[in-house]
């Protein structure tokens, strides 16, 4: 494969980082060599501030191993180089064969929360007009689903977090569930900071001793998968010791006594009995929070990524509705979006139960609203499909050919193994990306997409502010946007005419219209008004509105215009711990390290400082096991095994082992982790499974 230089910049560009949900501001500057980063102190998100991965972005864009040419696979099973013509042409009878024999849900599209708003805006399109499937999610269901069901359930609507970040340093007390920014997003960490310096705590709550949790003023420890308990002994030391706000719950909410009813039966006791946190620790966080003059609860993907993520979020809710902090100035509650595009991504119709700004697809006035967008008859337009996971594990039996963009399952969807299996019983794979990911692998046809500097879009950040990404240097002769990839081949299915725009632009405007009067409103958003103010905050349906910084602050979106508690009894985990497999094992990311590594594990500065997984293990668990520091492990739980480096710590709970998830092969965290899915989300339990550990036999390490 020949090397892919991009061609020279034109100038210095203000854009953004292509990794986390921060999308902190970079200026890229053009370099003989290609082009540098620096941020951009001027944008009020960052501030300046960058992580390890912003500084080394740039290495992904004149990788040696940059896909430039489609690939299709021949009779011998290669990947071999082909035009445009014969790939797009082998895609359109492939897929028109699939639909003649099984019909049109049988083709699947799996897209990404790190697609640009007009990527995954036209992706939804393109799955419902295009091929007329209604099959299609993406990975971000793996992310946010647990997180959005609940708010949306208790709230009314799902903005990650519904006030901008300049109001996390007037918060007295913060209670943090299940994240880790210190890693994950460093440069937010100066609010935190600032949080700080003006007096107020935050508080995490992780069964690792993480950086953030080191940072913080207070650590609970919890055990893995008992979220749901410890918010709910938090409300009941908050009833118990009159620190509720009546006034708030009885003019803003509903639901209280379901909520009360259940939480009586979390006294601090029994509560410390099963989180593993003391008692005392309990009670004096409830009453830290029940007495802060500006409370927020936030959480991640500690609590979410569970079986029952949408209980456990919807618990901790509970808590800030009870003390009066949603809704009200520099306080609330809120969850932390990870993925690049993981608030817009969701928003615009790559959901299988949705369509454009949080539309419903089963909704009559939602689909008729978009078959007037798309000037297709509603009846037209699908039902709904099959969530995440449930499409992966369909695939070979259900759906036969699958359209794979902006993501890598082989290494991010939970029990990873039965995924490959899967995908090899497909009758047609096409991935569209810039590298041959290990999902590319397995594709018969590969087709090499544009990367985040190669062309415009918009993005949402975890706040709901819509930035603008801009074109900054044009991608590898050879290479085509995403937008250009899916036009393309609705050209080649005959669907063209529904896909004919000019640029960017035309989608983003073709967006706004489709979200005009929906919940995540674009109306009012246009490049132009981004880059004069610094992103603009959804809702916005007119240009005259200035955007929503903060929601709920005099009613809440839901028929009544109340906030709604919930009962939320906790729950065991789906995959108990017996004899066989003794510990808890948890998962999550490194700093150097970015989802699936595609992009990461090719940058050779993140390499230096994260070449390979580990597993993090309490001393005294290690003793039990016979490992020492430095020894090769073999992991084992009920779906899989993988192997990876001890690292001895006492950072970490005696019943838990810990593992990243970036890598693959033998080192695959995912291979091990556990589909079981959250009923109303349909988030699998990336966060908890039982597991063995031991010292890896000698024939297994290489
Ligand atoms: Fe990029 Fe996130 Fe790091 Fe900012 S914090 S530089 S957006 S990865």
């Amino acid at each position: 494969m020949p090397s892919a230089v991009p061609s020279l910049p034109m100038s210095t560009v203000a854009t953004h980082c292509p990794y986390c949900a921060l999308q902190c501001g970079i200026f890229l500057t053009p370099t003989p060599g290609g082009v540098t980063i620096s941020p951009n102190a001027l944008f009020p998100v960052n501030k300046g501030g960058l992580c390890v991965k912003g500084w080394t972005a740039a290495a992904t864009l004149a990788h040696p191993e940059r896909l430039t040419e489609p690939l299709v696979r021949t009779r011998g099973g290669a990947l071999a180089p082909v035009s445009w013509a014969v790939a797009l042409g082998e895609i359109a009878e492939r897929f028109r064969a699939v639909r003649a024999s099984h019909g049109p849900d049988a083709i699947g599209v799996f897209g990404g929360g790190s697609l640009t708003n007009e990527k995954t805006y036209l992706l939804g399109k393109f799955a419902r007009v295009a091929l007329g499937t209604a099959n299609i999610d993406y990975n971000g269901r793996f992310c946010m689903s647990s997180a959005a069901a609940a708010a949306n359930r208790a709230l009314g609507l799902d903005r990650g977090l519904p006030f901008p970040l300049e109001d996390l340093p007037h918060a007295s007390v913060i209670l943090l569930a299940g994240g880790n920014p210190a890693e994950t997003m460093p440069p937010i960490m100066q609010y935190f900071e600032a949080q700080q310096q003006n007096g107020g705590q935050l508080i995490v709550a992780d069964p690792r001793r993480t950086a953030t949790a080191l940072w913080a003023g207070r650590h609970l420890r919890l055990k893995p998968g008992t979220d749901a308990a410890l918010a709910n002994g938090l409300l009941h030391v908050l009833i118990r010791d009159g620190l509720v706000d009546e006034p708030f719950v009885r003019d803003r909410t509903e639901g209280f006594e379901d909520a009360r009813r259940t939480v009586m039966a979390y006294w601090p006791e029994r509560v410390e009995s099963i989180t593993g946190i003391d008692e005392a620790a309990i009670v004096e966080v409830a009453h830290a929070l029940g007495r802060a003059p500006r409370a927020m609860i936030l959480t991640a993907r500690g609590p979410e990524q569970q079986a029952q993520g949408v209980t456990n979020a919807l618990a901790y809710i509970n808590v800030a509705l009870a003390i009066g902090a949603v809704g009200k100035h520099r306080s609330g509650f809120g969850s932390l979006t990870g993925q690049g595009n993981g608030q817009g991504g969701r928003e615009h119709g790559q959901k299988a139960d949705q369509l454009p700004g949080y539309r419903l697809i089963e909704n009559a006035a939602d689909r008729r609203h978009m078959s007037a967008v798309w000037e297709v008859p509603e009846s037209d337009i699908p039902h709904a499909g099959k969530s995440a996971f449930e499409l992966l594990d369909a695939l070979g039996s259900e759906v036969h050919a699958l359209l794979v963009m902006g993501s890598n399952p082989v290494v991010s969807a939970p029990d990873a193994g039965r995924v490959q299996q899967r995908l090899a019983s497909l009758d047609t794979l096409v991935v569209a990306d810039f590298f041959r990911s290990e999902t590319a692998e397995h594709a018969d046809i590969v087709l090499p997409a544009a990367q985040w500097a190669e062309e415009t879009g918009t993005m949402t950040n975890l706040e709901g502010r819509v930035i603008l990404r801009r074109r900054a240097i044009a991608p590898p002769i050879g290479v085509r946007t995403d937008l250009e990839i899916l036009s393309a081949i609705a050209a080649a299915l005959g669907r063209g005419r529904w896909f004919q725009y000019r640029d960017e632009g035309e989608v983003f405007d073709e967006l706004r219209r489709a979200t005009g009067g929906a919940t995540a409103d674009y109306a009012g958003i246009t490049y132009a008004r981004i880059e004069e103010e610094d992103g603009v905050f959804w809702p916005c349906p007119t240009v005259e509105s200035s955007g929503t910084p903060r929601l709920f602050a005099d009613r809440f979106p839901t028929p009544s215009g109340r906030a709604r508690f919930h009962a939320t009894p906790h729950a065991e985990i789906a995959d108990l711990r017996d004899r066989r497999f003794p510990l808890l094992l948890t998962t999550g990311r490194v700093l150097a390290q970015y989802q699936s590594g595609t992009q990461t594990r090719r940058t050779p500065d993140l390499q230096a400082v994260s070449a390979e997984p580990f597993a993090e293990i309490h001393p005294v668990t290690a003793t039990h096991a016979g490992v020492a520091d430095g020894d090769t492990l073999l992991l084992t739980t009920r779906r899989g095994t993988a192997l990876f480096k001890a690292r001895l710590t006492r950072t970490i709970r005696e019943d838990t082992v810990f593992v990243p998830f970036h890598w693959n092969g033998e080192q695959s965290a995912n291979r091990l982790t556990n589909a079981a899915l959250d009923p109303i989300s349909r988030m699998p339990e990336l966060k908890v499974c039982a597991v063995r550990v031991e010292r890896a036999p000698r024939e297994s390490v290489s």
